[in-house]
């Protein structure tokens, strides 16, 4: 066995994750040692309950609720608590003595990324984070490395495993929201307060870390533009699969370019109508995906396991490995690159195609009304479909228009709803959802 230099490494939390990675890095130890040049001393665990059951068999003799002192002389840290505090206040320790630090905490990384990144750049350390976005698959180094000499357009990202599961088997079953997520909650798919997946907490979070490495710019939580799947019904699912279309929550981050030649970005979580043709679409289960389109690169798709103890331990792995063999070599962290500071848009400057659908009182001119007033609010249409409701009582008889749009502006879409809303020939705007994809 080759006698490599040891580097002391900390980990911070033993749950779903950090269990795995303890226990992978000690089962593969020999084999990340010729990997990484060094030999990787898992010196201690920080966990809150030392008695606490653990997925895995982990010597008790490791385990700590002293997570402070653990830091002290690591070279690396690994934090795998979540949160926001204390993980900011320990990554920052470990920082600034002198660790390279691994964190899959996405929550930390979308509201204090850039206060680490800059403790990080003071000292040349070095902060990883692969697991922090879509887990298991590799999309944080080809962003930030092999996709460094491009440009990117357009991230298209299925970040939420939850909430694909969800929304494939609504699509799959025919069933209603509530009843898949109970479902989902039974089979440990969902959390018991599914907020910050179903509402898009989660991945409005994915959508900063992936926007920010794309496009070299610092992007506040605040400015992504979020909404969840909670509305969506079986009738919007049923429609959406005979227009040809499947519904995905999507963490879309875009380039835009207005005519003066200027460029801003746009970064948004929403439902979105998928063509069925699209890679996209065929992401089933809890499975993620992440579709880049780059200038020169063209169209790249990521897919794989977003979550899972193990598949996530896999890319905390593979930071590790990375950050001993930096701190083998030595020399300054690569940093992260924020320079081109883009604007951010409010989501009322996106432009993007829709599916309207309004539930309409079936009297001659109508569809005439409906048409002159998206035409009146900038909005083009692409195709309408009518469906006659209830023909029995005349007087009462109400259809249902599926309107598809040309691209629009969503101000304008949406002031123009407004308007349809209270012109008195609507009598329900049954929903609006974007078409992604183009
Ligand atoms: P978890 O199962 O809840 O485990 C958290 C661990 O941290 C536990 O061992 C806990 O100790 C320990 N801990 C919490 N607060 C602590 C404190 N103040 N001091 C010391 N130890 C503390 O979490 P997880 O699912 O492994 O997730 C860890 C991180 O990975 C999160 O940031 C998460 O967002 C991210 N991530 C998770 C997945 C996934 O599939 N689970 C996927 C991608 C990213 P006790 O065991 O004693 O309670």
């Amino acid at each position: 066995m080759t006698d490599y230099r040891r580097l002391r490494v900390a980990l911070l939390g033993a749950g779903s994750v950090g269990s795995q990675v303890a226990s992978l890095l000690r089962q593969h130890g020999d084999e990340l040692a010729d990997r990484a040049g060094a030999t990787l001393e898992l010196v201690g665990i920080a966990v809150r309950d030392v008695n606490a059951p653990r997925e895995v068999d982990l010597p008790q003799e490791l385990l700590t609720t002293d997570a402070k002192t653990l830091i002290v002389g690591a070279d690396i840290v690994i934090e795998l608590m979540g949160g926001i505090e204390p993980a900011r206040e320990y990554l920052l320790e470990a920082i600034n003595s002198g660790a390279d630090v691994v964190t899959a905490n996405k929550a930390l990384l979308a509201t204090h990324g850039p206060e680490l990144f800059a403790a990080a750049d003071q000292v040349g350390a070095q902060v990883y984070y692969e697991a922090a976005a879509a887990g298991a698959i590799p999309i944080i180094r080809p962003l930030r490395d092999s996709l460094a000499g491009d440009r990117v357009q357009r991230i298209m990202g299925i970040v939420n495993g939850t909430t694909n599961y969800i929304l494939d088997r609504m699509d799959k079953e025919g069933a209603e929201f509530a009843d898949v997520l109970a479902d989902a909650q039974a089979l440990g798919y969902a959390e018991a307060d599914p907020t910050a997946d179903v509402e898009g907490y989660d991945a409005a979070q994915k959508a900063a870390i992936l926007a920010s490495l794309a496009f070299h710019t610092t992007i506040p939580l605040e400015s992504v533009h979020r909404e969840g799947i909670t509305q969506i019904d079986k009738s919007m699912m049923d429609a959406a699969r005979k227009a040809g279309y499947v519904i995905k929550l999507l963490a879309v981050c875009e380039r835009l370019n207005d005519s003066a030649g200027g460029e801003s970005i746009s970064v948004r979580v929403y439902p979105a109508l998928v063509d069925r043709e699209h890679p996209l679409a065929s992401v089933h289960g809890a499975n993620n995906a992440v579709f880049v389109q780059a200038e020169a690169a063209g169209n790249l798709m990521f897919y794989g396991a977003g979550a899972g103890g193990v598949q996530t331990a896999s890319a905390v792995l593979g930071d590790v490995v990375s950050a001993a063999r930096r701190h083998i070599a030595g020399g300054v962290g690569v940093g992260e690159s924020t320079l081109a500071n883009l604007p951010i848009v409010p989501i009322g400057h996106v432009t993007t195609r829709y599916q309207i659908t309004l539930e309409v009182n079936d009297r001659p001119g109508v569809l005439a009304t409906v048409a002159g007033t998206l035409s009146d609010g900038k909005v083009s249409i692409a195709t309408v479909e009518q469906t006659v409701i209830d023909a029995d009582d005349a007087d009462a008889a109400t259809a249902r228009l599926v309107i598809g749009t040309h691209k629009a502006r969503e101000q304008d879409l949406s002031d123009t709803v407004d308007t349809l809303a209270a012109s008195g020939v609507v009598a329900r705007v049954v929903s609006v959802l974007r078409v992604e994809g183009d």
